[in-house]
């Protein structure tokens, strides 16, 4: 097909063409003196994003998944009692890795579409008053329902019962586009992968571990870790090395993402995310008259929005028509809401009129479905909200 494909899933996202370049080089030696400048600049520069002066990043070859691995693996027990709130594909996938890797798992389900529940949270704190909870699970971004949860909330949760259970959260679908602030929020450990927010391929864990993460793994884990140990990482990086061959490429990718970002402002880079959404959103419900999954707008995800079809459509149709007829990458439903939503993808490197394709299109691909949507009512809605926010458009990337 000719001209490019439009990929609006919420990641991989797009991939800057800087970093496309930074990532062609030659291999090298990774046991060189030369190479730990390049890890600094890395794990350096990743401390600005996580926002923390006190904590640890560490890059594993992995995907965001793996860093979930290490997370439970470091810091718990076998047979330790976490507590996660499941409203959504990752959320889920969550709790089933806590059941697979054998710990004792506390689940508050809540509706898909619904963020994290956090007086729930609170009171399963009040409730275990013999500190049986080691873990504190939530996931920031639900990247299925395009849900954002409070996270400093579920601080507050766990400040308010004076409960010492450790703090996990899944930044996987927010790190670098949705403020996240490990120190402010005293989160333990965070986990985040490369091909999200920090425009990357995938192939990079990243995840941050705070000192009383690090405390634990050494005074009182006591699950088997070896791929994953945070201990032979940090051994290893504090000289500028890796316990085993890192991805070289995508290191250099990684520093050319940091430098992006670092030039455009991190605060701008959130800015820029929830005016593109507001874009997005103008378009589903003003434009076509359709609702996010998101039940309430404190939920409203600034980097991915999943779209609710009406009942009796399919949206695995649309995103399929999509694909087909329009060269257009829209994010399938998962699990519990397959067929019933489509997802659009509005975080990276992105800006007005790169989401004017997925919108543009999405769009064609509806009313070939039969849904009675006007043509050219998301796109007006989405250029009405973005004319009218100007203000809120600072930092909008060349993406060059
Ligand atoms: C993408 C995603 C994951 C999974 O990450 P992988 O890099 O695919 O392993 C986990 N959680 C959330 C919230 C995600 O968006």
């Amino acid at each position: 097909m000719a001209g490019r494909n439009g990929l609006f899933v919420p990641g991989p996202t797009n991939v800057p063409d800087r970093v496309l370049r930074a990532m062609v080089v030659p291999m090298e030696d990774h046991r060189s003196p030369r190479f730990p400048a390049l890890t600094r600049d890395c794990l350096e520069g990743l401390k600005a994003v996580f926002k923390t002066s006190t904590a640890t990043p560490f890059l594993f070859p992995s995907s965001g998944t793996g860093c979930w691995e290490a997370a439970l693996s470091n810091c718990l027990s076998p047979g330790d009692m976490v507590l996660v709130a499941r409203f959504g594909q990752f959320s889920h996938l969550w709790v089933d890795m806590c059941h697979r890797l054998g710990f004792e798992v506390q689940v508050l389900e809540c509706e898909w579409g619904e963020g994290a529940p956090l007086e729930r949270y609170e009171a399963a704190l009040a409730a275990d008053t013999a500190h049986r909870i080691k873990a504190v699970l939530v996931t920031h971004n639900e990247t299925a329902t395009g849900v954002t949860s409070d996270v400093a909330g579920v601080r507050r949760a766990m400040d308010a019962t004076g409960h010492p259970a450790l703090l996990f959260v899944d930044a996987v679908s927010s790190l670098a586009s949705i403020d996240f602030r490990m120190d402010d929020w005293k989160v333990d450990v965070c986990v985040s992968g490369s091909q999200k927010g920090l425009m990357m391929p995938a192939g990079l864990g990243v995840t941050c571990v705070s000192e009383k993460a690090l405390e634990a793994r050494r005074r009182t884990a006591r699950q088997p870790v070896c791929y994953f140990d945070y201990i032979d990482m940090q051994n290893q990086n504090r000289n500028g090395y890796f316990p085993y061959t890192p991805p070289l490429p995508l290191l250099y990718g990684l520093r050319e993402s940091l430098a992006m970002l670092a030039e455009e402002g991190l605060e701008n880079v959130f800015r820029r995310h929830a005016y593109l959404a507001g874009g997005v959103r103008a378009a589903v419900q003003q434009g076509w008259g359709l609702e996010v999954c998101a039940k309430q707008p404190q939920w409203y995800s600034d980097t991915v929005s999943a779209v609710v079809v009406p009942a009796g459509t399919d949206a695995a149709r649309v995103i399929d028509r999509a694909f087909r007829r329009y060269n257009l990458s829209l994010g399938a439903g998962l699990s519990k809401v397959a067929g019933k939503v489509f997802r659009i993808g509005h975080l990276g490197d992105c800006n007005e009129l790169m989401l004017m394709q997925a919108i543009g299109g999405a769009e064609m691909a509806m009313i070939d479905c039969g849904l009675p949507i006007e043509p050219g009512s998301g796109v007006a809605a989405a250029q009405r909200h973005w004319r009218a926010h100007e203000a809120e458009a600072s930092g909008t990337t060349g993406g060059m």
